[in-house]
């Protein structure tokens, strides 16, 4: 057993060298038509296995033909690059394979993932009494979220109107909003999405007259999902004239920061989400701006009851040994859960919060830079405000929807497009911290060739 793993250890060395070197060469992988998929690699299943050298090449053609969403020109979604000391405690995690649900079966890495979660509680606001948890992704988060607030509003109330529950969110609140109403038995109709200023903040005075309207029609507002950096624009709600009128109508206040909320880290950035403290539940994506592997989300709770009284539920089977403050399986959703502790806190304790930080810091600056960019050159419109990830923008009259799309087919960049009140544009997300300003002026240059080589092929705005 010890002999196959330390071989196919080796296997995975050399794959990753080609992987990595292919990486720099050809930062965009060449694009193949999802019919052709398995005319250029051998998918298929058979009845017989095939010898290790022959699924070497197998996988080392997956490898290289899979979009790469860690090369300096993959601006594509909102993760990018890597954190190697993140990919080192992810590997390791694989490697011990154990479950997250009991002491007994994670032992010491129980005290990795609440380590991470008390540092969180401190750098939000929170306290002792807080709980935390890390569930599959920043929709997990956001739908545990609702579903405490939920349990809240229905132990405070004794009449039988849970059909009547009413949530909120921003016109550019995450689509995971309405999955999750769905998902909760809530109902995606009972989901308002509140219009925001030109900014893409909530409007707080549109918020309030609609919780005064859905209260006159006789529902009940329960669930604010407030965001930190909105999935298009990277804007911030402000939380500081939210929390107020959440607390006035007994709402619960959920931070959904799975993009922006790492500027907790930033002493510099951190006044974008002034009033953290204020909210009921908070979550983050270490895997997008931070370059942890997917996934690495942190939900953090500010009264450890409500995690505890919507997710506690007894197994004997499993909880055998040990209190519930080690048994995190009594605060997740999942049963078996991986350790997406350890690859967050390898990195934490290899470059310390200050490291961090810099990551943050980075990301903005690139940011700044392309922004800089942009209006020092007329032939571009800029859509995006200051501190902000997302730098949107059009060039000349290219439709910026085929523009994209040509880029990606041609394998000349990875990048995608936004639409914010009415206008579409391309979105340029700086969520690699280990590009530099040369990344971005080459991103620019890519694009001006690609638009002047092709430019009557290109649609037309
Ligand atoms: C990405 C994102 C999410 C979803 O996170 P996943 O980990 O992909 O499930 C939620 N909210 C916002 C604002 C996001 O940008």
């Amino acid at each position: 057993m010890q002999k196959k793993i330390k071989e196919d250890l080796a296997l995975f060395n050399q794959l990753a060298k080609t992987f990595l070197e292919q990486e720099i060469q050809n930062p965009v992988a060449e694009y193949i038509d999802p019919e052709k998929v398995e005319e250029v690699i051998d998918i298929k299943l058979k009845e017989e296995g095939i010898a290790d050298q022959e699924l070497k090449k197998v996988l080392e053609n997956i490898l290289l033909k899979s979009p790469k969403s860690s090369s300096n020109l993959f601006f594509n979604q909102l993760f990018g690059g890597r954190n190697s000391k993140a990919v080192l405690g992810d590997l390791l995690t694989v490697l011990l394979n154990n479950s997250m649900a009991t002491y007994k079966i994670a032992g010491p890495q129980v005290s990795v993932e609440k380590e991470i979660l008390m540092q969180i509680y401190n750098l939000i606001g929170y306290n002792h009494n807080s709980a935390g948890t890390f569930p599959t992704g920043g929709s997990m988060c956001n739908f545990m979220s609702l579903v405490m607030a939920r349990d809240r509003k229905k132990a405070e109330k004794t009449d039988n109107s849970l059909n009547k529950l009413i949530a909120y969110t921003s016109e550019n609140g995450h689509y995971s909003v309405s999955k999750n109403a769905s998902l909760s038995g809530l109902g995606k109709q009972n989901v308002r999405h509140i219009k925001s200023n030109k900014k893409g903040k909530i409007d707080v005075i549109e918020f309030e007259r609609q919780i005064k309207f859905d209260l006159k029609k006789g529902l009940t507002p329960f669930y604010l999902n407030a965001t930190a950096g909105t999935t298009v624009l990277c804007a911030f709600d402000n939380i500081e004239e939210l929390a107020p009128i959440c607390k006035k109508y007994n709402i619960w206040l959920h931070l959904d920061g799975a993009f922006g909320g790492t500027v907790i880290f930033s002493k510099k950035h951190k006044h974008l989400v002034r009033g953290i403290n204020l909210t009921d539940s908070f979550c983050f994506n270490a895997h997008k701006t931070l370059g942890a592997p997917i996934s690495t989300s942190i939900l953090a709770v500010k009264k450890k009851d409500y995690l505890y009284n919507s997710f506690n539920t007894d197994a004997n089977y499993l909880y055998q040994t040990h209190n519930e403050d080690f048994n995190l399986g009594r605060t997740s959703f999942e049963c078996g859960r991986r350790n997406n502790a350890l690859k967050l806190w390898s990195m934490w304790k290899s470059i310390g919060q200050n490291g961090i930080a810099q990551i943050i810091e980075q990301e903005f600056k690139l940011a700044d830079f392309a922004r800089k960019y942009i209006k020092n050159n007329s032939d571009y419109n800029i859509y995006s405000f200051e501190e902000s990830l997302a730098v949107c923008f059009n060039y000349k009259n290219f439709d910026p929807e085929d523009l994209c799309l040509k880029l990606y087919k041609s394998n000349t960049l990875m990048v995608g497009f936004g639409c914010f009140q009415e206008k579409k544009f391309i979105r340029l997300v700086t969520v690699n911290a280990e590009n530099s300003n040369d990344d971005i002026i080459r991103f620019f240059n890519l694009l001006e060739n690609f638009c002047q080589k092709n430019k009557d092929y290109i649609k037309k705005i």
